[in-house]
């Protein structure tokens, strides 16, 4: 395909075909040479463990077009580690850090035509992801497994505007279990959330505000994205062992602080939401999306948290110097971007 003939603005987050992938698989337990290629499809055993048992794993980060017109890939090897923290999670060979790195810098090159412009909005998405590839019928982890990291353009998130969108409570839906798979990027958790999603999308929600599966007491995290809450001027996020630990997260605590913000980190009881003046769900696909309100659907309790429904001062600050920081336009002060 001819990159002028994307419309880069208006890019959903679909797939977009692009030139090249690249492949490693762990044999003999070592990872072999990277392999490039044009082909986006695989050759699968049909008792391969990632059909049967579920052991897939993935990451998602992205790459951007700076105001100085170089490639930064925010916060690479964050996502090298917790990929290697998911394949523990699930027995599975854990890419090294630096064949991880080298895998998805060699992505992005090959398909330096398809990093949006500056300016569009738009990024380059890259998705790595591991599965189990050895045939075997009785419950046991595969020997051998794939790495693969392909790439693909998708437009900005907010296409009409940084606008809040209201949540929902749902008591019937669990994402994952206590000590479950929940802090472990795992496809199996995503199956898990698509009914409660599906439903919340009828109901006109964005998303749905899971609770913590064991006591229902707490907040846990927001469809497939964290949630963090400004109150009394503080920065607070739930700490709980069946979230995923969000970078995007990460990178926002650490701003606050810059702003001089105080960060908790810990249980937050539902009823706090009460006290809240801002709250957003946040991941790499928004990096932070604003909450007007939290509707929880079994008590029929309404947390309005921004009654003009316009976004608050602190989402807003946070929100604009981390996309600040990825595109170049605000000193990399933490070194997070890997500049090509
Ligand atoms: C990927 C993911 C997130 C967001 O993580 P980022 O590193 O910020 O993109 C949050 N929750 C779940 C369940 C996820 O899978």
């Amino acid at each position: 395909m001819a990159t002028n003939e994307l419309d880069w603005a208006n890019l959903s987050f679909g797939y977009v075909p692009t030139d090249y992938n690249v492949r490693s698989t762990f044999r003999d337990g070592k990872w072999s040479p990277i392999e490039e290629t044009d082909s986006t499809t695989i050759d699968l055993h049909i008792a391969a463990t990632a059909l049967h048992y579920g052991q897939e794993i993935f990451e998602g980060l992205k790459a951007f077009r700076g105001k100085d017109g170089k490639i930064r890939i925010f916060r690479l090897e964050e996502n090298a580690r917790r990929i290697a923290e998911s394949a523990r999670g699930l027995l599975m060979a854990p890419v090294t850090e630096e064949l991880f790195k080298e895998m998805v810098i060699r992505a992005v090159k090959l398909n330096e035509r398809f990093v949006p412009p500056y300016g569009s909005g738009a990024s380059l998405y890259i998705r790595p992801v591991e599965i189990g590839l050895s045939a075997q019928v009785g419950v046991a982890p595969a020997k051998e497994y794939a790495f693969i990291v392909f790439v693909t353009p998708v437009g900005p998130y907010f296409k009409e505007g940084f606008k809040p969108t209201n949540i929902c409570i749902m008591r019937e839906y669990d994402r994952v279990a206590p000590k479950g798979t929940g802090r472990w990027k795992v496809g199996g958790n995503y199956a898990a959330s698509l009914q409660a999603g599906m439903k919340a999308h009828e109901l006109g929600y964005s998303a749905v505000l899971y609770l913590d599966p064991k006591e229902k007491k707490y907040l846990d995290e927001c469809g497939p994205a964290n949630f963090f809450a400004i109150k009394d001027g503080k920065y607070i996020t739930p700490a709980s062992d069946s979230i995923l630990p969000s970078i995007t997260n990460k990178s926002l605590m650490t701003l606050a602080r810059d702003m001089g913000m105080e960060v908790e980190q810990r249980h937050i009881l539902l009823e706090e939401l009460a006290d809240v003046t801002e709250a957003a769900a946040c991941g790499t696909a928004a990096v932070a999306s604003p909450v007007a309100e939290i509707d929880d659907l079994d008590t029929g309790h309404k947390y309005v948290i921004l009654p003009d429904r316009k976004p608050g001062p602190v989402v807003t600050a946070l929100y604009d110097r981390l996309r600040a920081i990825q595109l170049g336009e605000y000193p990399d002060e933490h070194g997070w971007n890997t500049v090509l």
